[in-house]
C-alpha cells in the first residue's frame, strides 16, 4: 500500500535509528538486543520482546503488554511484525494429517503439513513460494518461483501450526520435528534457511533440537558443502530419484548442473564434517526408475556411505503424468536394495485424501480462486 505524505512523515519521526531491512522476527537474540539498546531501552526488554515473538507467538505488538507503550509504538512504526494468516485447514480422515494454507503479508499463499509419527509430530514447511527447480513429478514447480521466504515466514508456519494443534489436540500435539521439504528449494534460499534453523533451535526461542530438523535438497552441490561447514547438526536429505545421470536428467533438470558423482562427494564431505547420516529420497515412478537394475546401480552408488534410503511411491499430481508403481513393485525394489545391504524404508503415505503431494493444495487453491474470478 503506498504511504501518504503524513504517514511517511510520522513514520520517519518515529523510525528507530539504524533500522535495517531485516524484519524483527527474523533477528537473532543478539540482534534484537542491539536494537533495543540502540533505542535507549533496558537490556531485559530485548529478552521480553524475543519471547513474545518466538515463545508466545504474538501476532501484534499490542499483545506485548509488559513492554512500555513508547517502545511498542517505535517498534510498530519501524518493524511491522511478520505474521501469517491461516487460510485453509484440511484434516485427513485416514491418519489425522493436517494440511495448512497460509497467507503471507504480501498476499501470496504457501502450504505446510502437520504429521503424527510414533516418534513425535513433524511439520513440513515451505522455504519458497513456488519453486524454479522444475522436477517433472512435482506440483510445487508447475507455476515457477514467485519468491523466497523470510526466516520469520518459515518460523511462523511452525508457530501457527503448533498453537492450532495445541488448541485442538492439547499439549501432545506440539511440534518436535521439522522437515524443510515443502515447496521450494532450501539451497536457493540458503541464508534465510540457515537463519531459520538457528532461530528455531535457540534456547531463547522454541529450542527445537537441530537433530530433529531435516533439510531436503534436489542436489545443489555448493549449498550442501556450505551447510556442512555451518556447525549445525541437522539431517541432510538428498532427492536423488534416479541411479544415474541420464535417468536423473529426465526427471530433474538440476541434474544438468550437478552430476550424481559430485553430489555423492558433497554427501561424503557432509558426513565427515557433521557425523550425520545422510538420507536419500527416491520417488518410485513406474517404468522410469523402478527396475531391478536401477536398484542394483543405486546400491553400488551408495555402497560404503553411512546413509538411509527413503522410498516414496510417486504421488500422482494433476498436472503430471507419472504413475505410482503397485505395492508389490515397491516392495520388490526395497528387497532388491536390501539384498545389497542398503537400508531402505518405504515412506508411509500421509494425508492421501487431502491433496497429499507437495504443492498440490496451493495449486488447487490457486486454480479455484482463478475459476471463481473468471
Ligand atoms: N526442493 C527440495 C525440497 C522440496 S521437495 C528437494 O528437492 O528435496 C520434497 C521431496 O518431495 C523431494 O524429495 C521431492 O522430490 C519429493 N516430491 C515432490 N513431488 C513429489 C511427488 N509427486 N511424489 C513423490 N515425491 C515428490
Amino acid at each position: 500500500m503506498p504511504e501518504t505524505d503524513t504517514q511517511k512523515k510520522m513514520t520517519d519521526a518515529t523510525r528507530m535509528e539504524g533500522a535495517t531491512d531485516m524484519d524483527i522476527r527474523s533477528m537473532m537474540p543478539e540482534e534484537v538486543l542491539a536494537l533495543v539498546e540502540g533505542a535507549g531501552d533496558k537490556k531485559f526488554r530485548a529478552a521480553q520482546l524475543f519471547s513474545w515473538m518466538h515463545q508466545k507467538e504474538a501476532a501484534d505488538y499490542d499483545e506485548m503488554t509488559n513492554l512500555p507503550k513508547a517502545l511498542r509504538a517505535k517498534l510498530a512504526a519501524t518493524y511491522p511484525l511478520v505474521h501469517l494468516t491461516m487460510v485453509r485447514e484440511q484434516v485427513s480422515a485416514i491418519d489425522g494429517t493436517r494440511k495448512y494454507l497460509f497467507a503471507l503479508p504480501d498476499g501470496n499463499v504457501i502450504e505446510s503439513v502437520w504429521m503424527q509419527y510414533h516418534h513425535g509430530n513433524s511439520v513440513c514447511i515451505s522455504s519458497q513460494v513456488g519453486c524454479r527447480m522444475g522436477c517433472r513429478f512435482c506440483a510445487s514447480t508447475v507455476n515457477g518461483l514467485v519468491r523466497s521466504l523470510r526466516p520469520s515466514e518459515m518460523l511462523e508456519q511452525v508457530y501457527r501450526i503448533d498453537s492450532r494443534i495445541r488448541e485442538t489436540e492439547g499439549p501432545d500435539g506440539h511440534v518436535s520435528n521439522i522437515v524443510i521439504m515443502g515447496s521450494g528449494e532450501p539451497m536457493e534460499n540458503y541464508d534465510s534457511v540457515v537463519r531459520f534453523i538457528r532461530l528455531i533451535s535457540c534456547p531463547e526461542g522454541r529450542n527445537i533440537s537441530q537433530r530433529n530438523i531435516t533439510v531436503s535438497t534436489c542436489g545443489i552441490v555448493p549449498g550442501i558443502r556450505k551447510l556442512a561447514d555451518e556447525g549445525l547438526s541437522v539431517t541432510l536429505a538428498i532427492s536423488l530419484h534416479a541411479p544415474d545421470d541420464e535417468k536423473r536428467k529426465k526427471l530433474m533438470p538440476v541434474a544438468n548442473r550437478y552430476s550424481i558423482a559430485e553430489i555423492m562427494d558433497a554427501c561424503r564431505y557432509f558426513f565427515r564434517k557433521t557425523g550425520r547420516r545422510v538420507t536419500f529420497e527416491y520417488a518410485l515412478a513406474e517404468g522410469q526408475n523402478n527396475a531391478a537394475e536401477d536398484a542394483a546401480s543405486l546400491a553400488s552408488l551408495l555402497k560404503g556411505l553411512n546413509c538411509h534410503v527413503n522410498l516414496i511411491p510417486v504421488n500422482p499430481v494433476r498436472e503430471r503424468t507419472f504413475v505410482r508403481p503397485d505395492r508389490t513393485a515397491v516392495l520388490r525394489f526395497q528387497k532388491e536394495l536390501e539384498k545389497y545391504g542398503i537400508n531402505a524404508t518405504i515412506r508411509r503415505e500421509m494425508g492421501a485424501d487431502i491433496d497429499g503431494a507437495c504443492g498440490q493444495l496451493r495449486n488447487s487453491y490457486l486454480n479455484d480462486s482463478q475459476e471463481s474470478v473468471e
